[in-house]
């Protein structure tokens, strides 16, 4: 692998430099042992020469001199493993020189009783300088601890033969001994730096060879380790019945949050997203039928995770469980934000053999997944590679429809529960595609956020749903109120607010009848908090759409006057079969009372639904049960037809 070198921040260069000494204490120790073993030949020696040789003491004597050792050895041993990681690197080296020292000043005495035989002096000298020559080595980088040892064990020896005894020999052996004095202590310095540099050397290197591999920020392996680890599952599972996932783990609106709350922000939660990754396959791996979870960062928002083994029929369950990370919003200081993630999933052997295929394709099926409105799951299909091209040509056509005149607006009825009256009708956008048909919004708008195409046609839709209302006005519906979907892009939109006045002038419509409809997630920064107030400011209405699937806490609602919370359609669903969505729609109910804001429930369809809510006291409520949303002149008929009958027409009676 190619990596980079790179320059090291003073940081990491103290870091290592820290690391070095630590690994100076370390190899002191591992010194220690030559100078303790060969302390066991010269003792040996030295007790021939003072007691002279026979089987019997030879054997006394290495009995001593053997137990003693293995006892040194063993308490340094002990002494180094016990306190290692908790005793300070200074401690340790004072502690390892009092300790050498005192070992070393054993042997002065021995120069003082030195015999006269020429012979056993010679034995005597050759122990010290085995002694020597391991204090010598055990000592490489700590220079000082090598010159006071050395010193203590030679200096007595070499005064003892300058001064005391004299002569030619003496003196030469003396003279020798200071050469080797100085030659170990030189020979010290030499290698502490060559130590030194190698272990400095090898430290970058893996420092920088991590960095390269990994993502600093999650310290998770990157995209350069990602094929080896592929690599890894395949031999794993190769010859076997067992087969792996290979997913991509998107999160979506990250960009928006990196652009609106900072790089720090975007940080953080990157981090958090980790953190709670890792710890689901950290349980997931210890449970039943575990499997192993191998998770690397491919993008800046994107997650690449292996899960083996992974069978296709268990697989949906287990890989949704991934969206769990992001069930608890994230908390920056004291804002919450919800996110959300598209999964795309592709398996060894039915979606690709390789690492690069595997990968091609993941990608591939999480990129399907968000333009489908994100939060989804998808599995590699062969036709997703067919639509892929298909995608890139919605993308061109998009950005003709406008011109085109493909893009319409149908309305959906908002009936109000106390009076069963129509009081306006919310703006739906539909996209009439000259070869595909009806394209839903669920399936474009993603794709007219990502390309910024929803700022023009957005401005479409206002200028459309404000012209059209006016026309209901006119005819005798004056007090139709309209309600347009604004995308948190549009939020962001440089001068939104002088688009909606030049609208309203163009159309001659009044802001008492405009609603507009924002998702919480979207109230996510102060740019976005100004440009709420100023919609105040304009006397225009707002209402929270998809209530209760985003999370940004609920201290807004207050805060901007939300004049409607607009309940989403899940919770509404399963009611009243699901006892939970009944609490909760019970519960923001409630709430909207206490706050006196209105609420809204969308998705109403049944007549269980409808009497469920108005017992519970909701204001108002859209669904199929009163009418799928309409073509205008369709809507212009129901308006018609809702005023003979005196109250909204249930979907049913209409068409009867
Ligand atoms: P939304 O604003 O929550 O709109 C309500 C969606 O629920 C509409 O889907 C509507 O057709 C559907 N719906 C209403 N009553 C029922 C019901 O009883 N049962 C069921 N199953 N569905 C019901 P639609 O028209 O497909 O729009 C989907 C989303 O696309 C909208 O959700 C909105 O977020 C977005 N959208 C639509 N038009 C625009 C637009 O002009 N601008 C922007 N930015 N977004 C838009
Ligand atoms: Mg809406
Ligand atoms: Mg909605």
């Amino acid at each position: 692998m190619q990596l980079l070198k790179k320059q090291l921040s003073l940081e990491e260069k103290n870091q290592i430099n820290h690391q070095v000494r630590a690994e100076l204490i370390d190899h002191l120790y591992r010194g220690c042992l030559p100078g303790v073993i060969s302390g066991v030949p010269a003792s040996t020696a030295i007790f021939i020469n003072f007691y002279g040789y026979s089987p019997l003491r030879l054997l006394i004597e290495w009995y001593i001199v053997f137990n003693s050792t293995l006892a040194g050895l063993a308490g340094l041993y002990f002494f180094h493993i016990k306190y290692k990681n908790r005793v300070s690197i200074q401690t340790w080296e004072w502690t390892y020189s009092l300790m050498m020292c005192a070992c070393a000043s054993l042997w002065v005495p021995c120069i003082y009783l030195m015999p006269n035989d020429l012979t056993r002096q010679f034995m005597f000298l050759i122990a010290l300088f085995l002694i020597t020559t391991g204090y010598g080595t055990g000592t490489i980088g700590q220079l000082k601890l090598c010159a006071a040892t050395l010193n203590i064990i030679l200096m007595p020896l070499i005064l003892w033969c300058f001064i005391i005894k004299g002569g030619i020999v003496y003196n030469i052996i003396g003279t020798y001994s200071l050469i080797y004095l100085f030659f170990m202590i030189g020979a010290n310095i030499r290698s502490t730096q060559w130590f030194k540099d190698s272990l400095k050397l090898k430290l970058e290197n893996t420092l920088v060879s991590y960095q390269a591999t990994h993502d600093l920020l999650t310290q998770l392996p990157n995209q350069r380790l990602l094929p080896q680890y592929i690599q890894a599952a395949i031999n794993k599972v190769k010859n076997t019945q067992d087969t792996f996932a290979l997913v991509c783990f998107s999160l979506n609106r990250m960009e928006m949050i990196n652009d609106s709350l900072g790089h720090q922000a975007g940080d953080l939660i990157m981090q958090a997203v980790t953190h709670r990754l890792t710890a689901l396959a950290a349980q997931q791996s210890k449970a039943a039928n575990a499997s192993e979870y191998v998770i690397t960062i491919s993008r800046k928002d994107t997650f690449n995770i292996i899960i083996l083994p992974l069978q296709r029929e268990t697989a949906e369950e287990k890989i949704k469980l991934l969206f769990s990370v992001l069930n608890e919003p994230f908390f920056l200081e004291k804002q919450g934000i919800k996110l959300t993630a598209s999964i795309g999933v592709s398996f060894y052997g039915s979606d690709g053999n390789d690492d690069q295929s595997l990968l091609v394709n993941a990608d591939a099926a999480m990129l399907q997944g968000k333009r489908s409105g994100g939060n989804r799951l998808e599995f590699y299909r062969t036709e997703i590679n067919e639509q892929l091209p298909k995608q890139l040509e919605l993308e061109t056509d998009l950005h003709a429809a406008l011109q085109n005149k493909q893009l319409l607006l149908y309305y959906q009825p908002l009936v109000c529960l106390r009076t069963n009256q129509i009081i306006g009708m919310e703006a739906l956008l539909r996209w009439s595609h000259p070869t595909h048909g009806f394209i839903s919004p669920a399936n474009f708008i993603p794709l007219a956020e990502e390309t910024g195409l929803i700022v023009p046609i957005g401005e479409w839709v206002l200028q459309e749903a404000c012209r059209q209302t006016q026309l209901w006005h006119q005819m005798g519906f004056s007090s139709l109120k309209i309600a347009v979907n604004l995308a948190e892009k549009q939020l962001r939109q440089k001068d939104l607010i002088g688009t909606i006045q030049r609208i309203l002038k163009e159309t001659g419509f009044d802001s008492d009848y405009l609603e507009l409809e924002i998702t919480e997630t979207a109230i996510l920064d102060e740019a976005i908090i100004h440009v709420i107030k100023e919609f105040k400011n304009m006397g225009l209405s707002l209402s929270v759409d998809d209530f209760g699937t985003g999370y940004s806490g609920l201290s807004y609602l207050k805060r901007f006057s939300i004049n409607k919370i607009k309940i989403d359609q899940s919770f509404i669903r399963d009611i009243p079969a699901n006892y939970d969505s009944i609490t909760i729609v019970s519960g923001i109910i409630a709430m909207g009372k206490e706050l006196k804001v209105n609420t809204l429930c969308e998705g109403v369809e049944t007549q269980e639904q409808l009497d469920f809510l108005k017992s519970k006291g909701c204001d108002f409520v859209q669904g199929y049960y009163f009418s799928k949303p309409l073509a205008a002149n369709h809507f212009t008929d129901l308006l018609i037809k809702s005023q003979e009958h005196g109250a909204a027409i249930p979907a049913a009676l209409s068409k009867a």
